[in-house]
């Protein structure tokens, strides 16, 4: 295998070249990782400060029109109960957030056709008139048209992970909606020009998924120029195809500290973005994943504000703890951000270009 690069700065870092990065990721010495946790700490620190900004996760709908194997929400799964939240209850959780210090809204859901222009579009406005929130939609493939509509009735973002960007696996793992349908890649560029700030990612540990991609991803992160970067562990639903899979030996493994891996990596590749410590990893690790999150390279945490009973019924992957340890008040987070050295974000937390 190449020889182990432990480069000084950032720059450094993103010279390395592919064989140099995927050595990064095959890494199991501690005394090695902890320089990568270091160096994207650092980095964070650097570029985008101590402020962790949080944004309010509302889980509007798990209606979802499509079958994306890795889905607990996914069309086929007939066991689960759907919802579909009324706007009256997502305006209270954006009051709720509002209070607590969150600086955005993150609107989430399945692909769900109720969630039509004008029904968003209108919900989209309402949050914008009686909160400072910035608004990011989370709502999957849609129409440019929509796009531009919730645009202009307000959103500020749109977070649409590419899942992974080796195009077999993403083809059998994706199924396309309609034939001729945008892919999400396409469907980023639409985003970057309707004026979005723009997020996306992918899933770590997927079936067949190859360090080698994972390096390609990392690239893709830098080359889209992303304003955020989701990134989290596949983590199997029974319900759906991929539950019963057996992992295979030289699988990339989907744990915390793969996971972490890529944080450091995407940290130090794209300095300015804003990554968030995600949910998903703290479903793997409930006690720590967020925090380890938070040290090795991430700035953002969503917090979950979706009522307890929907919640339930949201369920993507099974044990999604959803902020179970993340407090929801604003002094509870300030709290829990102090005992960890950082403090809670001000303001909306836009993509920041400039230290
Ligand atoms: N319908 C929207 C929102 C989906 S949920 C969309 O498709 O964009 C947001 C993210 O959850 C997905 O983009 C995917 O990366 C992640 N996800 C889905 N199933 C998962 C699983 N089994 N394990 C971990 N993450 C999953």
């Amino acid at each position: 295998m190449t020889e182990q690069v432990v480069p000084v700065d950032e720059r450094g870092w993103q010279e390395l070249d592919d064989a140099q990065l995927e050595r990064w990721l095959r890494e199991t010495d501690p005394r090695l990782l902890q320089k990568l946790w270091e160096a994207a700490d650092r980095t964070r620190r650097a570029y985008v400060g101590d402020e962790v900004h949080c944004r309010g996760l509302v889980e509007l709908s798990s209606h979802c029109r499509r079958g994306c194997l890795y889905c607990g929400l996914a069309v086929s799964n007939r066991g689960l109960e759907r919802y579909r939240m009324s706007d009256e209850d997502v305006l209270a959780c954006a009051e709720r957030m509002r209070r607590a210090g969150c600086g955005s809204i993150v609107l989430q859901g399945g692909e769900d056709p109720c969630l039509d222009t004008d029904r968003v579009s209108t919900l989209v406005r309402r949050i914008k008139t009686t909160t400072e929130l910035a608004v990011t939609l989370s709502l999957g493939e849609r129409e440019p048209e929509e796009l531009w509509s919730w645009r202009q009735a307000g959103a500020d973002r749109y977070l649409l992970r590419f899942e992974t960007s080796e195009a077999d696996l993403y083809a059998m793992l994706h199924p396309p909606f309609a034939p001729g349908a945008l892919s999400r890649l396409a469907l980023l560029e639409v985003l970057r020009r309707t004026g979005y700030e723009v997020g996306s990612g992918v899933m770590v540990g997927l079936p067949g998924q190859s360090y080698r991609s994972l390096v390609r991803d990392l690239r893709l992160f830098r080359e889209l120029d992303l304003d955020m970067i989701g990134l989290g562990p596949f983590i199997p639903h029974p319900a759906t195809p991929l539950g019963g899979l057996i992992p295979r030996a030289g699988d990339v493994p989907g744990d915390a500290t793969m996971t972490c891996k890529l944080y450091a990596l995407a940290r130090l590749l794209c300095p300015f973005s804003n990554l968030p410590s995600t949910t998903a990893l703290g479903t793997l690790d409930p006690a720590e994943g967020r925090e380890l999150g938070l040290r090795r390279g991430a700035n953002v945490l969503m917090p979950n504000f979706t009522p307890p009973a929907f919640r339930e019924r949201y369920r993507i992957y099974p044990g999604k703890t959803d902020g179970s340890t993340i407090p929801l008040t604003r002094e509870g987070l300030e709290t829990w951000l102090g005992e960890r050295g950082r403090k809670l974000g001000t303001g909306p937390g836009s993509r920041r270009r400039r230290g």
